[in-house]
């Protein structure tokens, strides 16, 4: 019970306060129990109001905001969920600036439309401007870390609001200092962009043949824009209410690096599964070597569509990655899926699988 008091002071700042809100209706895979309270935040001020607010008192808090990177218990959350709901964006001076909330592939939408370049890549990846640091969000060869330009951050513990560059933030691949942290809520963030209308060099082979391209060439930013639209939604990856395929937290799992002194007996390991003849996707990775999770659950047995059509968590029948809830799971059905999976990695491979959404009240 949220003390009356509390309460009206976030109704003060200016959000919009419910309670007993199933989370299943804020998250892309249609999961998680109610959280006791939300509230709702549409401007910067009543964020960082309600943010201050919360944190002196010691309330729980669960930061949400578009919910595609969340995997939530089906008992919920028992605090205040603080819906990141402000949206302003605007293009100009070589640079985009958007707050948190905005819809990330509006933003990506904004600077095609506005005719500068550089975040096409970034196309259709579902949820909030403000969450892309946090996991420093990537595909199709771009990572967003690569383009930001500065992020104004709310310290939790201090109070103070204040703009950061992105060597404060210690981006990496799908992670930062942000991910998995309750330090601080980005309120804004501020990306470069290329006036002349041209893509970033193309970095990642699939889009650029696709295209008919060579790797490192610039394109017209909507033409690239319009194609990783294309191949995002042949796999899935584009938000869709009527396709179960996209009910989903995206990439399940992050591709592995596997250390130097442990790739001989991994790579023996997949020989001795899929044979000599296979070309074995792997890439030098900071750590290692990075192994695609993907190929490796493939061959370990999980096809698309597992375990079949019974099932109310599936893999996705477009992309073995990609965990998905076919309309009756429950989280409890999800966390089971995911680790069948990870395990079955594991016992052929040798290699163990991390969930790349972050969990709450769960444990994968
Ligand atoms: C179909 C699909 C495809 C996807 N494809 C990709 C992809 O290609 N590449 C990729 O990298 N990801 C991908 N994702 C994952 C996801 O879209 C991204 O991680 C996205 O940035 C999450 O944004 P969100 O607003 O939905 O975050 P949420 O799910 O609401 O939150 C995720 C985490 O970030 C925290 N958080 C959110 N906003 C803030 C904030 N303002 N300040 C501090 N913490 C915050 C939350 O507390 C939570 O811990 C995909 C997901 C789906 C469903």
């Amino acid at each position: 019970m949220l003390d009356p008091r509390i309460r009206a002071r976030l109704v003060d700042a200016g959000a919009a306060v419910t309670e007993s809100v199933p989370l299943s209706t804020l998250t892309t895979l249609r999961l998680g129990g109610p959280a006791h309270y939300l509230a709702d935040c549409n401007t910067t001020e009543t964020l960082i109001e309600v943010m201050r607010c919360l944190d002196a008192e010691n309330v729980p808090v669960l930061v949400l905001a578009g919910g595609s990177n969340l995997v939530i218990g089906d008992d919920g959350f028992a605090g205040v969920v603080v819906k990141i709901s402000n949206s302003r964006v605007d293009v100009g001076g070589g640079a985009v600036r958007a707050e948190a909330g905005a819809g990330w592939d509006d933003v990506v939408a904004r600077t095609v439309a506005a005719g500068v370049g550089g975040l096409e890549c970034l196309s259709g990846i579902p949820g909030s401007a403000g969450a892309t640091p946090v996991q420093n969000v990537g595909a199709y060869g771009v990572e967003v870390g690569s383009v930001l330009r500065r992020v104004r951050l709310l310290d939790r513990s201090s109070g103070i609001d204040e703009w950061v560059g992105p060597e404060a933030l210690g981006l990496g691949y799908r992670t930062s200092v942000l991910k998995h942290s309750d330090d601080a809520v980005v309120l804004e963030i501020e990306l470069d962009v290329r006036p002349d209308g041209f893509s970033a060099p193309l970095g990642y082979r699939e889009l650029a043949t696709s295209l008919g391209a060579e790797e490192g060439e610039r394109l017209p930013t909507a033409q690239v824009r319009d194609q990783v639209l294309a191949l995002r939604r042949s796999k899935g990856m584009v938000l869709d209410p009527d396709d179960h395929d996209t009910w989903s937290a995206g990439s399940f799992f992050t591709n592995p690096v596997v250390p130097d002194d442990r790739l001989p007996g991994v790579l023996a390991a997949i020989t001795e599964h899929v044979g000599m003849d296979v070309r074995i996707p792997r890439y030098a990775a900071v750590g290692g070597t990075k192994l695609s999770a993907g190929w490796l659950i493939e061959r370990a047995g999980f096809v698309k569509g597992f375990p079949g059509d019974d099932a109310a968590a599936r893999l996705s029948t477009k992309h073995t990655l990609a965990l998905t809830n076919r309309g009756s799971a429950t989280t409890a059905d999800l966390v089971a899926l995911a680790r069948e999976v990870r395990d079955g990695v594991e016992d052929v491979f040798g290699v163990r699988l991390h969930p790349e959404p972050v969990t709450v009240n769960c444990v994968i």
